[in-house]
């Protein structure tokens, strides 16, 4: 650059800052890098063509400008007096056209690639390919530092109106334009001031951006991708009309409504109801003379912050968001840096991932007629922001939607799924702009119907009108030698087994226990254990597990809070047990007493809705409550267990989890009633990871069910009979997976909280799982919905609260109304009046492939105003 040739040097507006800093920081990923391409169809005069951009460039100090950072003070940017406008023609005429097409990509990707030297003017170059006699594909690159798209109009069609006059051999009727340094000198002249208190004052309380946890998005690191993409939809032209008369009665522009849709979205998808997302504003200030005809870059980004009232209707949402929008305009100089600084979001975290485009300027109508004739077809533009997710929208008879979006973070199809759904919000806001803003519909028919109904299809027979000890029976009477129970070298047959449970039930039947009752168990593992829970549920009663190591403090709140008359435990457990009034029966001390009772069925009817057993959980706080569980989610689970793991009598099933964990249900009663072996070793044997392996080995263990923590401290290979793995009880890796799913072996992730019977989902994992496993569907005669804070369902890919529903679902909690009222919903879903749903508190979301994830508890904390407040137990809602 000589010094003859600059015309004028001066700063840069912050949005040329930002764009500048950005594309020296990551060169060769075309960021800011903006690309016109469309086709000419016509006779054109290249060479009028080439003169009608020389002198658009000769009229315009923006396309004639370079920036200089080196050896400067501060970065400047500087105009040239003439540059030549690089134009390369080619003949592209031989190429067949589906040959042209994959030229025409490879080309636009390269050229992006390529990039600019932003020391070098002009920051623009042309590229012409002919591909027929009377066809040409153009492509215009610039850097977006020197253009915005409203320029771009401007300077499209002052070059066809300095082409036709070309033709004509005329002069072209133009007046000479504003440079843009006068608009960097009215940037000067404003009060930062003024603007610091408002944005202060705008952004206060917001200390985080609003997450797009949908898809794994906020898993990576933002913005160190080049990756790209985007998809498109046009609205119907009723639906745009509509949305207009909206906009028109409600006085607000298309623009808002569409900010109004996003800002919606993203409530939605993040389960915030304070968002915050960037609009591009024009920047182009009334004030300046003739600044609709200025070419140069006035685009800036601003935050918007929406609140999500619950009960507002959406039409006065609307008008108040319009409000603070035009608030927001009379700041729309602000630095985007400077905002940041002044916000409550710590430097380094961006405010926003998302950033709302409404292009006011009809570029495609306004071009298209423009030559007589030249027609311009397949006008495309090709951006790139450093945004992960940019909506971008603008007038038209079919408003259209497009969202560019980061490829690395986001899967094409949930970008279109999004589309989807703003179309239907934008749809629920014209259909009643009277109903409240929480109410308005996100999800599509198909998407409703497919979550409901799709994905809940698990409706399968069970055995409905038996009790769970009645399943056990049917093997007594069909294989009574059968092996029931392993122990330390002792089998017990299903016979035996039967026998002396049935003296167990008719023993504490004559102490006055009976059906309805709450029995307490507090046995070491053994036979007598499973002797123990028997008894009681032939007797009619549940059993309430109690761990004979838990400290006496819990031991004695349980039993006054089950009220439980009697407990059945050992002689050694009860010197120590703090029984406190409840009548003690030692199965081991009394058996000779015991076995003085009939060894045939006590025959109380028992049936599915009575209950089983009473697990009690801590929960994160507060005291420990019980879960009331009845037989027919049992019954249930042992049926979908047979099926699952194909349990038969030759299965040896391991009893590895204490009695107090309802694991423990899902193994005893996967063996017993299915007609399988029961191998309960003592506890010593599994705390210690080289016995629990001997266990399996010596007793042949053909299914296990362990935790992912005791899994990966196990050798894996060497077990020939072992079939099946079950991890549960907590998330599961890769890792895990790929060490225990050998080949001949089945890897289960089985999910479920105690609520809902132990299970309420699974998936086998294949052999080449790429990722953690999903903890999969609902197993039978269960359905599972994922919800937002207002019990609303939400789309595939979109995190919330796992409910579920069916016949596992749990009665209660144990003397605990309020909480099991707060647990236990009311099903929405199901069209059963009666039905309810239990609420996990598990962060989960679907798959693409309709498999669930977990991602992880909720914590049920409610922001208010930038402060957190602990909810704990929910109980105190
Ligand atoms: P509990 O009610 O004590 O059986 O605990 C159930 C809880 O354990 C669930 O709500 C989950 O938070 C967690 N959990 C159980 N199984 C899994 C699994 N396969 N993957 C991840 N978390 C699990
Ligand atoms: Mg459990």
């Amino acid at each position: 650059m000589t010094k003859r040739n600059i015309e004028a040097m001066y700063p840069l507006s912050p949005m040329q800052q930002g764009m500048v800093f950005h594309s020296l920081h990551r060169p060769g990923c075309g960021v800011y890098c903006v690309q016109f391409h469309c086709t000419l169809r016509g006779s054109l005069d290249v060479n009028a063509f080439r003169m009608a951009w020389q002198l658009v460039v000769d009229r315009h100090a923006s396309l004639r400008t370079a920036f200089v950072w080196k050896r400067v003070e501060q970065m400047l940017q500087v105009v040239h007096r003439s540059v030549e406008v690089p134009l390369t023609r080619e003949d592209w005429r031989d190429y067949r056209p589906a040959e042209q097409e994959e030229r025409l990509d490879q080309l636009l990707e390269q050229d992006r690639r390529e990039g600019f030297n932003l020391s070098k003017a002009p920051l623009i170059r042309l590229t012409l390919k002919q591909v027929a006699d009377d066809a040409y594909f153009l492509v215009w690159t610039n850097h977006h530092a020197v253009l915005d798209g409203w320029s771009l109009a401007i300077v499209m069609k002052e070059l066809f109106a300095c082409y036709e006059a070309f033709r004509r051999g005329e002069e072209p009727p133009l007046e000479k334009p504003e440079s843009y340094q006068s608009y960097i000198r009215w940037l000067q002249r404003q009060d930062m001031e003024r603007a610091e208190e408002f944005w202060r004052q705008t952004l206060r309380g917001f200390t985080e951006p609003t997450p797009l946890t949908f898809d794994g998005g906020s898993m990576r690191a933002p913005s160190m991708s080049d990756h790209y993409e985007e998809s498109a939809i046009e609205l119907s032209t009723t639906l745009t009309g509509d949305l207009e008369s909206l906009a028109r009665q409600h006085r607000v522009t298309m623009n808002t409504v569409v900010q109004a849709a996003w800002g919606l979205l993203l409530s939605r998808y993040s389960g915030e109801d304070d968002v915050l997302f960037g609009a591009t504003v024009a920047g182009r200030p009334a004030e300046l003379p003739s600044v609709e005809t200025m070419v140069g870059l006035f685009i800036n980004t601003l935050p918007v912050r929406l609140r999500l009232p619950r009960d507002m209707p959406v039409g006065e949402w609307l008008t108040q968001i319009q409000g603070r929008f035009t608030e927001i305009c009379n700041f729309e100089y602000s630095p985007l840096v400077h905002i940041h600084g002044w916000s409550e979001v710590p430097r380094g975290v961006p405010m926003f991932d998302s950033i709302v485009v409404f292009e006011n300027y009809p570029v495609d109508e306004r071009v298209r007629s423009l030559s007589s004739d030249l027609t311009i077809e397949r006008f495309r533009a090709i951006e790139q922001t450093n945004y992960p997710l940019t909506i971008v929208s603008a007038p038209g008879e079919r408003l259209p939607l497009k969202v560019l979006y980061d490829a690395d973070r986001f899967a094409s199809n949930s970008m279109d799924r999004l589309l989807q759904h703003l179309r239907v919000l934008l749809a629920g806001m014209v259909s009643d702009p009277t109903q409240h803003v929480a109410t308005l519909p996100l999800l599509t028919n198909e998407e409703r119907e497919q979550l409901v109904v799709g994905l809940n299809h698990t409706e399968s027979d069970y055995p409905r009108e038996r009790s769970v000890h009645e399943l056990i029976e049917a093997w007594v009477e069909e294989e009574p030698g059968a092996v029931a129970v392993r122990f330390e070298g002792t089998e017990v047959g299903y016979g035996e087994l039967d026998r002396r449970a049935n003296q167990l039930a008719r023993y504490l039947a004559r102490l006055g226990v009976g059906r309805g009752d709450v029995v307490a168990l507090s046995v070491e593992r053994g036979v007598e254990m499973v002797v123990g829970v028997l008894g009681v549920l032939k007797v009619g009663a549940a059993y309430v597990p109690v761990d004979p190591g838990y400290p006496a403090e819990r031991v004695r709140y349980m039993l006054a809070d089950s009220g439980a008359a009697v407990v059945v435990t050992q002689a050694r457990l009860a010197e120590t047990l703090p029984v406190g009034e409840a009548r003690v029966v030692c199965v081991d001390a009394d058996w000779a007493e015991i076995a003085k009772e009939a060894e045939s069925k006590p025959g109380v009817a028992v049936g599915p809705e009575d209950v089983a057993y009473v697990i009690y959980t801590s929960g994160s706080t507060g005291r420990p409550k019980g879960t009331v569980v009845r037989h027919g989610g049992l019954v249930n689970l042992v049926e979908a267990q047979r099926v699952a793991f194909g349990i038969g009598s030759g299965s040896r099933v391991l009893q590895f989890a204490p009695l107090s964990f309802d694991a423990s249900v899902w193994e005893m009663f996967m063996a017993l009633g299915n007609g399988g072996t029961l191998c309960v070793v003592r506890q010593e044997v599994l705390a210690s990871a080289p016995e629990l392996r001997g266990v399996l080995q010596a007793e042949g263990v053909t299914t296990v069910t362990l935790p992912p923590s005791v899994l990966a401290v196990l050798e894996a290979g060497e077990l020939p009979a072992l079939q099946t793995v079950v991890a549960a009880g907590e998330a599961c890796s890769l890792e895990l997976v790929r060490r225990w799913g050998v080949a001949g072996r089945q890897f289960f992730n089985a999910y479920g909280p105690t609520e809902t019977t132990v299970c309420a989902s699974m998936y086998r994992c294949r052999g080449d799982e790429m990722a953690a496993p999903p903890i999969g569907r609902p197993v039978a005669n269960l359905r599972v919905y994922v919800v937002d804070g207002q019990q609303r369902l939400v789309p595939v890919g979109v995190p919330g609260e796992l409910c579920v529903g069916g016949v596992g679902v749990a009665q209660g909690y144990l003397r605990r109304p309020a909480l099991t009222a707060a647990k236990f919903i009311p099903d929405p879903f199901s069209g059963d009046a009666g039905a309810r749903l239990y609420r996990t508190g598990d962060r989960v979301r679907y798959r693409a492939d309709g498999n669930l994830e977990f991602l992880g508890r909720i914590d049920h904390q409610v922001k208010v105003r930038g402060f957190r407040i602990e909810l704990g137990e929910i109980e105190a809602v």
